[in-house]
């Protein structure tokens, strides 16, 4: 378990049929586990934030869950990474082309505000090219990654259907519904950011790793999200269902859902600025 996890996290509830046998093996391969993938690409953290020259104090905020401020520091912090859940091949020469592709796509969507000016569409062929169905195969593989490394770490055996499908064997991503979607929100807080405070540094998002009960009250999967900026990226895993779901893998074009979070609206972010409310306000 992570130091940064939460402590509450019901991994006790974990049925022991889906509990992982050792923790100290590569979810993927079954090596010994020895690399630590980074929870957000490092592209990502710094496309967002900036190369180089960490922020002043080298501080960035990253969000855990519902509005629960979390501090790392730079690019290579531990609380950007996942525990030792894979192996450095599996991490680094086996998962390339799928880190790639979502270079490629987060890389796209931060930088073209035509999809967010087009109520939030975009074209897989639009960011990969004539190659897009292979790219796509790709990019859902780097989500599973994801998936898998968060899965691992809070000590649940990745299903062998998953690393099937990992290793290039079927479609859809078994056992998995992924859903993108766009939070207004955080969208709003992006524009606030950048025009009242001057600030382009975006934002990364990592949920917290909840466990899903059936309606009988027993435990029937997980279920967490990512992302950047307005982007989400949500999953849940279900350790018996095996059938795979997602609102982007049916064609080229993806309309991507919106959404505001619990109970906020338009203009509310202007009301909950912590910059905007501060007592010490910069000069
Ligand atoms: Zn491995
Ligand atoms: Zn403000």
């Amino acid at each position: 378990m992570a130091p940064d996890e939460d402590a509450s996290d019901p991994q006790s509830l974990i049925p022991v049929s889906m509990r992982s046998a050792s923790a100290d093996r590569c979810w993927w391969c079954g090596g010994f586990a020895d690399s630590r993938e980074h929870r957000h690409k490092r592209s990502d953290v710094v496309g967002t934030f900036g190369g180089g020259r960490w922020t002043d104090g080298g501080v960035v905020r990253v969000v855990s869950g519902r509005n629960r401020p979390d501090y790392i520091q730079g690019p290579n912090s531990g609380k950007l990474k996942f525990p030792k859940v894979l192996c450095t091949s599996c991490n680094n020469s086996s998962s390339q082309a799928f880190d790639l592709a979502y270079e490629a796509f987060s890389q796209y969507l931060r930088e073209n505000a035509r999809v967010v000016d087009d109520g939030f569409r975009f074209k897989f062929s639009d960011v990969y090219g004539s190659d897009w169905r292979i790219h796509r195969e790709e990019l859902v593989r780097y989500f599973v990654k994801h998936v898998g490394c968060r899965l691992a770490e809070v000590g649940i055996a990745v299903p062998d259907a998953l690393i099937d499908f990992m290793n290039g064997k079927g479609r859809r991503a078994p056992h998995l519904n992924m859903q993108m979607s766009a939070n207004l929100s955080k969208l709003e807080m992006g524009r606030h950011m950048s025009r009242v405070h001057g600030s382009n540094e975006g934002s990364l998002w990592l949920g917290d790793h909840e466990l899903l009960l059936g309606r009988d009250g027993s435990p029937g999967g997980t279920q967490s999200f990512f992302g950047f900026d307005w982007f989400t990226l949500s999953w849940g895993f279900s350790f018996t269902w095996r059938r795979g779901q997602s609102n982007f893998y049916h064609s080229d074009k993806v309309e991507i859902p919106q959404f505001w979070p619990g109970g906020m609206a338009a203009g509310d972010v202007e009301r909950v600025c912590v910059d905007c409310n501060s007592i010490e306000k910069k000069a």
